[in-house]
């Protein structure tokens, strides 16, 4: 029998990460980051010097890449191995996440990175997020959230998340990075980010993240 999906798709800073985490834990389920696979694929790229824009190269090193995902649990944060490398930390600076978007908009990347992603799903469930998670990776899904949250207020949780890791930011910045990086995501032509037809729309602008949990613990519940 095939396994449980719930999937969580949305702009950056929506809260998604964070949710996914809490509703992975309170279900005992697995758990995949697609968001970090494409940023793991930025990084592996910059590592080997090669050209975000060389489709050829990056889809090669895509369907290659020695990357683990090791579970975390609840004193713990998931751990992220790539070529032997802990880069757990190193794949969230917003450069990064530029570089992902700008490959991320590669079908044949897409396409290589597709069943990796699919093969997470085992049982008893998994929690998915990333922006075509509903649409594209895993159509099939019991329930689909779409998340959002005004980009301002994006902005600034990213600029908190930043400090508290003891990175350097800059609110204005990160604006005009977070909207460029929304703009190409929603643009592109292959998987742009956008709501499952199915997908049940939540704005997180002006709500905690415990009251976003309980919302979607609510609608998982009647689809049990
Ligand atoms: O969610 P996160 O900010 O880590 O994602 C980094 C980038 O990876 C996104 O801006 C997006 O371009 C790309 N991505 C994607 N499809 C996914 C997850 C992430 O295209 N399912």
């Amino acid at each position: 029998e095939i396994a449980p999906v719930i999937t969580i798709d949305g702009p950056g800073g929506s809260g998604k990460g964070t949710l996914t985490g809490m509703l992975a834990a309170s279900l005992g389920w697995h758990l995949l980051d697609s968001g970090a696979l494409y940023r793991v694929l930025a990084f592996a790229a910059r590592n080997h010097g090669a050209d975000l824009t060389n489709e050829e190269i990056l889809t090669n090193l895509a369907a290659h890449l020695d990357v683990r995902f090791i579970a975390g649990d609840s004193d713990r944060e998931q751990c992220i191995i790539l070529e032997g490398e802990d880069v757990t930390r190193g794949i969230r600076t917003e450069a990064t996440g530029a570089g992902a978007s700008q490959i991320a908009a590669l079908p044949a990347v897409r396409q290589a990175l597709l069943a990796r992603q699919q093969a997470f799903r085992e049982a008893p469930g998994l929690v998915a997020d990333g922006r075509d998670m509903g649409t594209v990776v895993f159509p099939d899904a019991q329930l689909k959230i779409f998340l959002t949250a005004s980009p301002e207020i994006r902005a600034e949780r990213r600029y908190r998340q930043l400090l508290e890791k003891d990175e350097t930011a800059n609110l204005a910045g990160l604006l005009d990075e977070i909207t460029a990086r929304d703009e190409r995501d929603m643009n592109r032509s292959i998987a742009p980010l956008r709501p499952a037809e199915d997908a049940i729309l939540i704005d997180s602008s002006h709500m905690s993240i415990e009251n976003v949990l309980e919302t979607v613990q609510l609608e998982a519940r009647k689809r049990n």
